[in-house]
């Protein structure tokens, strides 16, 4: 397999590094979480729709050692940070933010067995903040190593192992991180399978798995380097409106998710939302779900035609009934549908800026680029980031 060849070599050079910190040690371990793009089925997976991820060969690496000091001992490369605190320290207050989501690990751990210290060295090549879920992979990537050296559950291979892990994940999320985030970023981090698209029913934990190959086609990341925090934006918001929704809904018709409602019933049900703004909202939760099983219908059919119109009607509904796209994707969107070689383009991830995935013609990638580039940072005064896919399995040790 190419992407764990680089993988190997990267272990070197991630051990070394681990030692430049920590000291030598014979002791270690080394774990890899991927992050993700989604390729269609945004702020759905919070109302219970489907969602169409894959994981990619960007993402998180951590190297570990049991300890005989008596606190634990992390340092992240990317926030170039050495921390040391006490199980009793273990807070979702905790003053330096990153290190939550390695406390809200610790702390699910500590209800189930016994955790000792350790050293942890952290190190990501994801883009953080952007939409490509560095958060998800953190989290998988320090549950997976932590279980391990307490050898608490760990099973490489258990489907069931990898499920749990995922949902201990996202609600350390939405209770230590304060983020009211939906399943989809944990659960295709921990199950995702290589060359594949997972297709997930948030609602029910139903997988179904479609192998992606897109012929002359390719996905490309574009990261419009305009990064955002999803604590301060309106996500949390998007979430109590879509609450809101549900609770009058419910009081009219029988239904268990917004998502879920089937096309035919759309009318009827925006009938009962007395709030504009909310009647787009949940416009966008129902055809949203129904792109998301049309767009799958048209992986499976080779029809990458058919694909990139799809997505480009996500976006726009993202944008117009949603409204959590934000000027610089907006304009990479716009800029991106005036090139007769783009297929589709949509943002990818929670939105506000951050990231879009692009569908073209792998031989057109580089005068895509060129292209938009210049007028990307004439507008905005920012430069454009570009990033290639390979769909990679979930989270492993290497
Ligand atoms: P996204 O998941 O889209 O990248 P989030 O806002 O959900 O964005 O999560 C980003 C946060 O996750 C960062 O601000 C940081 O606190 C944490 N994080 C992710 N990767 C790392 C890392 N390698 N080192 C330290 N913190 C990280
Ligand atoms: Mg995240």
């Amino acid at each position: 397999m190419q992407s764990d060849l680089i993988q190997q070599k990267n272990k070197k050079k991630l051990i070394k590094n681990f030692e430049k910190v920590f000291g030598s040690n014979k002791n270690l371990s080394v774990f890899f979480a991927p992050g993700r793009i989604n390729i269609i089925g945004e702020h759905i997976d919070y109302c219970g729709g489907k969602v169409l991820p894959a994981a990619i060969d960007k993402g998180t690496f951590v190297v570990i050692s049991p300890s005989s000091k008596k606190y634990f001992s992390c340092f992240s490369k990317n926030e170039n940070d050495l921390v040391n605190f006490t199980s009793k320290e273990i807070s979702a207050k905790y003053p330096i933010f990153w290190v939550r989501y390695l406390m809200g690990v610790l702390q699910h751990l500590q209800t189930k067995t016994k955790t000792s210290p350790c050293n942890i060295y952290i190190e990501g090549n994801l883009p953080l903040e952007s939409g490509l879920s560095s958060s998800a992979s953190l989290l998988l990537v320090l549950s997976w190593a932590l279980q391990y050296l307490s050898d608490f559950r760990y099973n490489e291979n258990d489907f069931e192992n990898r499920k749990q892990t995922a949902l201990v994940c996202q609600k350390i999320e939405n209770q230590f991180i304060g983020l009211q985030c939906g399943i989809m970023d944990q659960a295709v981090v921990a199950l995702a399978k290589q060359n594949n698209v997972m297709l997930l029913d948030c609602e029910k934990f139903e997988l179904e798995w479609l192998e992606c190959n897109l012929g002359e086609d390719t996905f490309l990341i574009v990261n419009s380097n305009k990064p955002r925090s999803l604590i301060e934006s309106k996500y949390n918001q998007r979430k109590q409106e879509t609450d809101q929704c549900l609770l009058w809904l419910q009081r009219k018709m029988q239904i268990t998710s917004l998502a879920g409602i089937p096309t035919e019933q759309l009318e009827e049900a925006l009938s009962f939302i007395p709030v504009k703004t909310l009647q787009k909202r949940l416009k966008h939760q129902v055809t949203e779900n129904q792109r998301v099983k049309l767009a799958y219908q048209q992986i499976a059919a080779k029809d990458n035609i058919g694909l990139g119109k799809t997505l480009k009607e996500s976006h726009l509904s993202l944008r117009e009934n949603y409204e959590v796209t934000g000027k610089e994707l907006d304009l990479i969107f716009d800029y991106s549908i005036q090139n007769k070689s783009v297929k589709g383009v949509r943002m990818t991830g929670a939105g506000f800026a951050g990231c879009l995935i692009v569908l073209l013609p792998k031989n057109e990638v580089e005068n895509y680029q060129n292209q938009i580039q210049g007028k990307y940072q004439a507008a905005t005064g920012l430069k454009l980031s570009f990033y290639s896919t390979t769909f990679t399995q979930g989270v492993r040790k290497i």
